[in-house]
């Protein structure tokens, strides 16, 4: 059955330091594309990885079609490098994965088949995340819920960056300019006709998890504070609160002070309330902050991710 000219689907794959998963991550696509010829392009970024990921991927790909390799310069990260994968993507539709098969292959094909219905987007909710620790678990389902509160778009719940997207929303991400994009909140926030298909997430197949704590903290710091004005107006309301509340603290002092004459020591007390507003006026000021750093990231407008080198095969790549 010859394949319609709109039909066709890339891969955009982000690589740190994945050298021990390569050769399963490609042998496992190249089996799912014998029943899928239409994924006719696999978008490999190299995150700017430290070990042989760039020469492993290049070995192993030599010989096979459609894939491409762009290497960054540096690490950027896992949002710019997935941002950068879709860039590139040149099919009809796009479907983005983790490099490690947390992201099952036959998902990808039910993704693709629901595309087809007519859908934009077609997103992965996670039934359960065997392959994380219960902490890890914990930390992510509430996240996701908070986020939602917070948040001024609709957020699904439960999924991650695992999603297909079609041509239109390509395009149309391509036009946001953020430095510090939330991918899955960006897409969520684009709109089109988007669905969920439910998988189970499998565990990590090799290698050890590119996210550190520090890293997934950040990932969700940002994911709040770009969709999300609600810390700042939360600040301004409990800033509110707790100045009506030392209010009516002065006037009982001042009573206390002229119409009785309990005499007071007080140091306590005193310590108290300076310690209170002390930490809470750090607290806000943080929060406000955080805001202004993102400010000043946008408005310095450098480029969000540098390229060293764009490789297909057949071509001869650079001496690394
Ligand atoms: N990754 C990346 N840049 C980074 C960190 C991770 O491109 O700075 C890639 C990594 O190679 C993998 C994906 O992002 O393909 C998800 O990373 P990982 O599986 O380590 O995260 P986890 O599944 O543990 O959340
Ligand atoms: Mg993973």
């Amino acid at each position: 059955m010859p394949i319609p000219a709109h039909d066709s689907v890339s891969l955009v794959i982000p690589l740190f330091n994945e050298e021990a998963m390569l050769p399963a991550l490609v042998r496992e696509i190249e089996s799912f594309r014998q029943g899928r010829p239409e994924v006719q392009q696999v978008v490999f970024v190299d995150d700017g990885s430290t070990d042989q990921t760039a020469r492993v991927a290049r070995d192993l790909v030599s010989g096979l079609e459609g894939y491409v390799l762009i290497q960054f310069s540096r690490n950027f990260g896992h949002q710019l490098a997935v941002t950068a994968g879709m860039h590139f993507a040149t099919s009809d539709a796009a479907v983005i994965l983790d490099a490690d098969l947390q992201d099952p292959l036959p998902v990808v094909g039910e993704m693709i088949d629901t595309w087809r219905q007519g859908f934009d987007v077609v997103y992965g909710v996670r039934r359960q995340r065997d392959g994380d620790s219960l902490l890890q678990r914990a930390t992510a389902s509430a996240f996701y819920r908070v986020f939602r509160r917070m948040s001024e778009v609709d957020a699904p719940l439960d999924t991650g960056d695992f999603r297909l997207v079609s041509r239109a929303v390509l395009d149309a991400y391509r036009e946001l300019g953020e430095q510090q994009p939330y991918v899955r909140g960006l897409i969520s926030w684009l709109g089109f006709n988007q669905t969920g298909v439910v998988y189970d997430r499998a565990p990590r197949a090799g290698g050890s998890s590119k996210y550190a704590w520090r890293d997934r903290m950040r990932l969700a710091l940002d994911g709040i504070a770009s969709f999300s004005g609600r810390p700042l107006r939360l600040a301004v309301r409990i800033g509110l609160g707790v100045s009506l509340l030392s209010l009516i603290g002065l006037v009982w002092v001042l009573i206390a002070r002229f119409f009785t004459d309990t005499t007071v020591p007080g140091w306590s007390s005193i310590l108290f309330v300076g310690f209170f507003f002390g930490g809470l006026q750090i607290f806000f000021l943080g929060v406000v902050g955080s805001y202004l750093a993102r400010v000043y990231e946008e408005v310095k407008g450098r480029p969000r991710y540098v390229v060293r080198d764009v490789w297909r095969p057949g071509e001869s790549g650079p001496e690394s």
